[in-house]
This record gives structure tokens, C-alpha cells and sequence, in this order.
């Protein structure tokens, strides 16, 4: 079932639709955005972590505290990650079959409003030209 199989009606109402996924897809777009921002959180503070453990270990000393701490804060970038990831793939299953490309290919045709291929000269349903 592709979005557009009931879309019958006036052209505005296309481009309604056209606008909402666009929308949908910026939003999708911040998503992706915080998701790779906070990847970049985690990988930076598993450095940090990874550094310190080093330092402490190399000067013969330990801050279990210190290293609990930053375990306890990469645990919180880890979850919200986790929560950004499951949020994309969410919204990504409700966008799935509208790529931009595919709203750009559908065309509709003037006499009965079906939709016909991009490259059709004539439609398939009622013969008549649709360029
Ligand atoms: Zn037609």
C-alpha cells in the first residue's frame, strides 16, 4: 500500500501531503543530527574514561569514585543514544515507502486522477495524454 493509492483529489491536496513528509523528513533529520552528536559525546567520554584509567594505572594510584563517575555519565549518553536510535527507527518505519524520490516519480493524471508513471505519455487507466 503506498501512501498516495487514495489520493484522488485535487492537486493542493498533493501538495499537502508532498509538504507533510518533507516536514517529516527535516524532523528526521535533527534526529539523525542529536543521534550522531551524542555518538560523538559517547566516543569522546570513553576516551576520557580510557585516558584515565591509563593515567592511574601508569602512576601505580587509583579513584574508583572518579572512574565510577565517568562510567555512571557514559551510561547516561549510552541510554539517551539509545532512545535517540530507537526514536529514528520509529519514525523511519512511518516514512519508509515515501522517499523523496518516489513523491517526485508519482504523477497524476488530469482526466481521471490516477496515478500514472513519470515517463507515461498517455494514462494506463483512461488512455488519455498526461503531459
Ligand atoms: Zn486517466
Amino acid at each position: 500500500m503506498g501512501l498516495f493509492d487514495n489520493i484522488l483529489e485535487s492537486s493542493a491536496k498533493v501538495a499537502d501531503k508532498v509538504a507533510k513528509v518533507t516536514g517529516e523528513y527535516i524532523d528526521k533529520g535533527k534526529d539523525k543530527l542529536n543521534e550522531l552528536s551524542l555518538e560523538n559525546e559517547l566516543s569522546k567520554a570513553q576516551k576520557q574514561l580510557g585516558a584515565l584509567v591509563y593515567a592511574l594505572h601508569k602512576n601505580g594510584e587509583s579513584n574508583e569514585e572518579l572512574v565510577n563517575q565517568y562510567i555512571e555519565e557514559i551510561a547516561k549518553i549510552e541510554a539517551q543514544l539509545e532512545a535517540a536510535r530507537a526514536e529514528a527507527k520509529e519514525e523511519g518505519t512511518v516514512v519508509i515507502d515515501i522517499e523523496p524520490e518516489e513523491v517526485k516519480a508519482v504523477k497524476f493524471c488530469p482526466t481521471c486522477g490516477k496515478d500514472v508513471d513519470e515517463d507515461d505519455a498517455f494514462c494506463k487507466y483512461c488512455g488519455n495524454a498526461v503531459k
